[in-house]
């Protein structure tokens, strides 16, 4: 049976791996990202991945989004929340708009997608959520006050939704990268970045495909009796 997948942000970066992993798996991938249509056309020319663009941090757009994919695809029986931002200042030059922004995408837009599918999800008594949390939402990071507060707030969502979802077959658990070479870190200055990877005990920065062989095991019909769990894909950094 060829399951639905929903990936958030699912055309770039760590997401884009993830949806080829999840089709390499035998998924039916639908990949969603903001507004990057450039990037998003590339990827479904070279994967074949349909693609929809709306932004996960609008409730409205997201409903609809979901309704368009029922119709044309079928009803989602896998989420990946990956979508996600970075806004990084300190503390006293942090704005509210940066605040907003960063806890609207990556926290708000993970209880958007599984408030929209749960219903069904819990109909069908099947589900498999898992929710791309970050090893800075473990750990906080200087310059970082929204987005360990976003991403360690996806890892309080993911324990008690797996409460929820438990008895009806659904599935909620968190991955927490440490630092993936991809372009929201090339984004940090070369001095810093050589910095966080002589703290790396692995010694390198985690490629996208680490994350997405664990999250790819945990979308999988076998990890059934894994739930509330959060699998730290970081190369040693944090131990938690
Ligand atoms: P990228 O910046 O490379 O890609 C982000 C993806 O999310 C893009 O597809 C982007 O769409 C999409 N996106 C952003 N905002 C929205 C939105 N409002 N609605 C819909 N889609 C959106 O990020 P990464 O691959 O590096 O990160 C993926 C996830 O992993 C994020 O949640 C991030 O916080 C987390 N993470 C990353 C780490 C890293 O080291 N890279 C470490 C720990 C966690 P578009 O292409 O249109 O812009």
């Amino acid at each position: 049976m060829s399951r639905i997948a929903l990936v958030s942000g699912g055309t770039r970066g760590i997401g884009a791996e993830i949806s080829r992993e999840l089709k390499a798996a035998g998924r039916t991938v639908v990949a969603n990202y903001a507004g990057n249509d450039a990037a998003a056309q590339a990827f479904r020319e070279e994967t074949g991945i349909s693609v929809y663009k709306f932004d996960v941090a609008n409730f409205e757009a997201c409903r609809d989004a979901i309704e368009r994919i029922h119709a044309e695809v079928g009803k989602i029986e896998i989420v990946v929340n990956n979508a996600g931002i970075t806004r990084d200042s300190p503390m006293n030059r942090l704005s509210r708009e940066m605040w907003d922004a960063v806890v609207d995408t990556n926290l708000g837009g993970c209880f958007n997608l599984c408030r929209l599918v749960w219903d069904d999800m819990r109909a069908a008594k099947f589900g498999r959520i898992v929710n791309i949390g970050s090893m800075n939402g473990q750990a906080g990071q200087y310059g970082q006050v929204n987005y360990a507060a976003a991403k360690s707030g996806i890892h309080g969502f993911t324990k008690a939704l797996a409460q929820e979802g438990a008895r009806y077959g659904i599935t909620v658990n968190a991955v927490a990268p440490g630092y993936v070479d991809t372009e929201m870190v090339r984004a940090v200055p070369e001095d810093v970045l050589q910095k966080i990877i002589a703290r790396i005990p692995m010694g390198r920065l985690g490629h996208a495909d680490d994350i997405a062989r664990g999250v790819t095991f945990l979308t999988s019909d076998e990890a059934d009796f894994i739930t509330g769990s959060t699998l730290s894909i970081n190369g040693g950094q944090h131990m938690y």
